[in-house]
């Protein structure tokens, strides 16, 4: 469709942006509109970080000499017209901003020529005023530099990191694109050197190789095609012994867009649930497909949050496939087939196999589910409803799951998951109090920060004190440490705050207290966070051995809490056969 000028009505139902945020905004969008325009060959050249210059080649369908001048208005776009197209998007872009956007903060200029012109023709951007026009010889394709990137915005340069950082996230970007798009061949340049270089002939295994290194592509695990519903998912994933520190190795598209989605990563996160070790994180490339009326790409202005419509199809196509690809592996247990996965993952908490009739049954501290929670007032209720029963501990498990009996047949409790939940709760409850829970260290303990750490250390400082923590600068790279949060043990008190400095924002998702709405629930607050990891170092550990009084008291308390189903990290702190269940299993009904 030739660019026409939004209508006014479409363009105010499209999600703002502010999309030019670093240079790697700028190859993204440009690399966006080759891939639209049907590209078999993309080169991208990057001087300087990007700052510079960037160029971006294609040898796709080209922009027709008469509509050059519009590409770069604000609102003009070939890939959608009605508000009705917003909701099926099949193109990278639409929003007709991109362009526009790089022109108000760079000299830009597109060189194009389309099939069967003799010649190309181009327009010189800056200010966001074409300022100049021509006839130019080029080849079939479309050519876009950006010079000078904010260089008029000295604010944005100012959050900008060095040439090499910025560099580098543009050429992440682009090896990302290649890994969605196989069949086309991708070369970067950056500073006149070849960074990075893709065949293009629809294996994704080159790319990988490029990417990380032929020792961890090889490593890499083919993910089983798995389709739920009218979700599919296909990529690579890593087995969980090769993982990093960080989500960097975890790269996720939803129709060919490369996204960050909480969903997501929850999903994965959770089929690596109990084989990847705490704070580490798998290696997985996953390529989402889903009907595009299904997935909303209009929320973020980046388009990198999308919203899905059938998160649970989504999370227990992501969850299947993985753990299915692991099963074969022999990683993990293979997981039950048929359709209860998908029932499992639209309610994330994976309790009593559902039977409706035996859910209805089950006693309070089971029954609570997100939508009888309400906002506030149901708390209380749940709460005091939990507490009219007792969970009677017969015995442990593998030192790590304590066996009870309820009113309402039996319970696994992972005691660590338990005992952190009621701890959490405990933690973010006392530093709403007046008295706070604060204990002064026996010995006060000397901590070497890091530099990353003392700057992690200012705007957290308020928050960590508030939870009781109490330090003192020593010399120039040091704490003195001189009181914890009254719940942590002592001999991890150092440990814990370490971790909370070194925590990024995004490591670590923290579920909230009602996962099952929509994952609007999962939040990652500074405040959760914390707590979390308080938590994490005041409890009693897997591998533990409890006495009977022991486990009768960490019951007790368990069952006061809040919300008892999920640890603060999202997982399930038990497991419940019902009676009725228990009755079926043995044959007796
Ligand atoms: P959007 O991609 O949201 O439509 P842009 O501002 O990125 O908005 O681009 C505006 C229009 O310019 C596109 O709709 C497309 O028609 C045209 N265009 C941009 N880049 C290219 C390209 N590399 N090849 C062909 N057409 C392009
Ligand atoms: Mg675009």
């Amino acid at each position: 469709m030739p660019i026409e000028l939004l209508d006014r009505d479409v363009a105010s139902k499209i999600a703002a942006g502010e999309v030019i945020e670093r240079p790697a905004s700028v190859v993204k969008e440009l690399v966006e509109n080759s891939l639209d325009s049907g590209a078999g060959q993309i080169e991208v050249e990057i001087v300087r970080g990007g700052l510079e210059m960037i160029r971006v080649t294609d040898d796709a369908s080209g922009i027709p000499e008469d509509e050059l001048e519009l590409a770069v208005l604000r609102h003009a776009t070939s890939k959608l017209r009605s508000v009705q197209d917003l909701s099926r998007i099949g193109t990278l872009g639409f929003r007709g901003e991109a362009l526009a956007s790089i022109g108000a903060v760079a000299r830009l200029s597109l060189v194009s020529r389309v099939p069967g012109a003799d010649a190309g023709h181009y327009v010189l951007v800056a200010d966001n005023d074409v300022v100049e026009r021509g006839q130019q010889g080029a080849p079939f394709g479309t050519t876009v530099f950006v010079r000078d990137l904010f260089k008029n915005v000295p604010a944005r340069l100012a959050f900008l990191r060095s040439a090499g950082a910025e560099g580098a996230r543009c050429v992440t970007v682009i090896e990302q694109y290649a890994l969605a798009h196989p069949d086309v061949s991708f070369r970067v340049i950056v500073d006149g050197r070849l960074a990075f270089h893709s065949p293009g002939n629809g294996d994704a295994v080159p790319v990988l190789i490029e990417m990380w290194g032929p020792d961890t592509a090889s490593a890499m695990i083919p993910v089983q095609p798995t389709n739920v519903g009218g979700t599919t998912v296909t990529g690579y994933v890593s087995e969980p012994g090769l993982t990093r520190p960080r989500r960097t190795g975890q790269v996720m598209f939803v129709n060919g867009r490369l996204v960050e989605t909480r969903i997501l990563s929850y999903a994965v996160a959770d089929a690596y649930r109990d084989i990847v070790q705490r704070g580490r994180y798998p290696l997985v490339v996953l390529f989402v497909t889903v009907p595009p009326h299904d997935v909303d790409v209009n929320v973020h202005p980046t388009k990198a949050e999308v919203r899905l419509r059938r998160e649970g199809e989504v999370i227990a196509a992501v969850q299947r496939g993985i753990r299915r690809t692991l099963a074969a592996r022999g990683v993990v247990i293979a997981p039950a087939e048929g359709a209860s996965d998908a029932d499992r993952a639209s309610q994330p908490i994976p309790a009593a196999p559902a039977e409706s009739d035996v859910e209805l049954e089950s006693p309070p501290l089971l029954a609570q589910t997100p939508s009888d929670e309400g906002e506030g007032g149901g708390r209380e209720g749940v709460a005091r409803q939990a507490s009219q029963f007792t969970l009677r501990p017969v015995g442990q498990v593998g030192l790590t799951y304590i066996v009870a009996e309820g009113p309402d047949g039996m319970y696994l409790i992972d005691q660590h998951a338990a005992h952190e939940r009621v701890v959490f709760e405990q933690v973010l409850a006392g530093r709403m109090s007046e008295a706070k829970a604060s204990q002064g260290l026996l010995t006060p303990v000397t901590i070497e920060l890091t530099a990353s750490q003392r700057l992690a250390l200012e705007p957290l400082g308020a928050l960590l004190a508030s939870y009781g923590f109490e330090w003192e600068p020593f010399g120039e790279d040091a704490i003195l440490l001189r009181a914890m949060p009254v719940t942590l043990r002592e001999s991890e008190a150092a440990q814990a705050l370490i971790e909370v400095l070194d925590r990024r924002p995004d490591d670590e998702v923290i579920a909230s207290d009602s996962l099952q709405d929509g994952g609007e629930g999962i939040m990652d607050s500074q405040e959760r966070r914390i707590a979390a990891t308080i938590a994490c170092h005041s409890t009693v550990r897997a591998g533990q051995a409890l006495s009977l009084s022991e486990m009768e008291s960490l019951l007790t308390i368990f069952q006061e809490a809040d919300f008892p189903r999920l640890c603060p990290h999202g997982r399930p702190t038990m497991v419940h056969l019902s009676a009725a269940q228990l009755e079926r299993q043995f044959g007796r009904r």
